[in-house]
């Protein structure tokens, strides 16, 4: 059965102000070209990740822009999802190897899925992360142009999984990647593209706050604003370190009086984040200043949103990212971001400029203290954070490039 996700609609005129004329009069030209193409979007799951948050506000954008944009996710069980995170854990540089059977529930999944879609209809199938890349095999018929959009930092990937995917990969029309690091073996596919994602300034996670909006969100789950407030928002993954999070805390904690909110959603295709949400508890104790929240708590956008903005500093400790849509929501709010050293963060944080990348717990620990001591730097490093969002990550400059890469298709 096909999963067709609901969108609520925006308008793109609302977005106008935050592109120079010369982006508007492209992005209207381009969008004249593709008006009425049907363009079929494939992911795992409508529900948390970045993925989700961006197709979010890229479809109905472009809707509105003149292009006919469908979204659909598959249709899976845990034991797919199980696979698949084997697979994303595989492709961020995990050993391992998936077993003959797994492999077949993987490609049986898609096979199905890939059957019960209509994809004659699309003229462009873009296809987000390894989750549903086998479909092409399926239902590819050559009359429509194929784009894969790898959102995960693929830098070290273990060559048992990164043959698998790249096995589909080099059938499709196009490749995106959000970095040049990500790609091996660029020269066997047919067309890369480089293309880094970004957050809707106006959507519930990201628009503007009145202070006492947040200290209600802050009230309501028993944080105060009067003290400061660290912040990670990261789905429960060993990627994302939150234990490190709560051990940098915990040697903060000896000098200052501070309060850490570790914000995870549950994602519908992630079914390690219970395990480590238990675990992650544990490592806490009995420290009430430490929140862990998730979605079950009623923290949506909104709640995401007022934490970011009533944070002191947001950590976002990768071992391994994509992207990390977190640091970009954080830098939008003028708050600094310690964010780890690793894959898209590195494209977000100018390091002493807007934030800080670390390479361990101790880095992270003295970014944290020298912030604490000296609060004036917080606002200088959060004014040069939004300044760089504007210029570079908001979703207006990323509707432009997929425009430019359907048209070049
Ligand atoms: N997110 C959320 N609630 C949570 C945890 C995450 O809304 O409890 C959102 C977060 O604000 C961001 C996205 O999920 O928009 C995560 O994207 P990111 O690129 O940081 O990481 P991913 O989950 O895709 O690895």
């Amino acid at each position: 059965m096909r999963k067709v996700v609901e969108i609520k609609s925006k308008r793109f005129e609302d977005y106008e102000s935050f592109l120079t004329e010369e982006d508007r009069k492209e992005i209207k030209r381009l969008s004249a070209t593709l008006k009425g193409r049907k363009i079929g979007m494939y992911s795992a799951t409508a529900f948390g990740g970045g993925v989700a948050e961006i197709l979010y506000s890229m479809i109905p954008l472009m809707r509105d822009l003149g292009m006919d944009v469908e979204w659909e996710v598959l249709e899976a069980d845990n034991s797919f999802f199980n696979i698949t995170k084997k697979i994303h854990n595989g492709l961020q540089g995990q050993s391992g190897s998936l077993t003959e059977e797994e492999k077949e529930i993987y490609l049986r999944v898609n096979e199905k899925n890939a059957k019960s879609t209509n994809v004659e209809q699309y003229d462009i199938v873009v296809v987000h992360d390894p989750q549903p890349i086998p479909m092409i095999e399926y239902v590819r018929n050559g009359k429509q142009k194929w784009v894969w959009r790898c959102h995960i930092d693929t830098s070290n990937a273990n060559p048992a999984y990164w043959d698998l995917i790249f096995s589909f990969m080099k059938d499709y029309d196009a490749t995106i990647f959000t970095m040049k690091d990500f790609i091996k073996d660029a020269s066997k596919l047919k067309k890369v593209a480089l293309i880094p994602p970004s957050i809707d300034p106006l959507s519930e996670k990201n628009r503007e706050l009145s202070r006492s909006e947040i200290e209600t969100v802050f009230q309501r789950y028993d944080t105060d604003m009067t003290r400061p407030m660290l912040v990670q928002v990261s789905r429960f993954d060993p990627w994302k370190d939150p234990l490190g999070v709560v051990d940098i805390y915990k040697r903060l904690k000896k000098d200052f009086d501070i309060q850490l909110a570790m914000i995870g959603s549950m994602a519908s295709d992630d079914p390690e984040g219970w395990l480590l949400y238990d675990r992650l508890l544990r490592h806490v104790g009995e420290d009430f200043d430490v929140k862990v929240l998730t979605n079950f708590n009623g923290v949506g956008a909104y709640e995401v949103n007022a934490f970011q903005r009533g944070a002191f500093l947001i950590l976002q400790k990768s071992i391994k990212e994509g992207f990390g849509l977190t640091v970009t929501e954080g830098l939008w709010k003028e708050k600094p971001v310690i964010g780890g050293n690793v894959g898209g963060i590195t494209l977000q944080i100018k390091d002493g400029i807007n934030g800080y990348l670390v390479n361990d717990n101790d880095e992270a620990y003295e970014r944290s203290r020298y912030l604490l001591e000296h609060p004036e730097e917080v606002s200088r490093l959060g004014k040069n954070g939004k300044e760089y969002v504007k210029k570079n990550f908001l979703i207006t400059r990323h509707i432009m490039d997929y425009l430019r890469l359907f048209v070049s298709l």
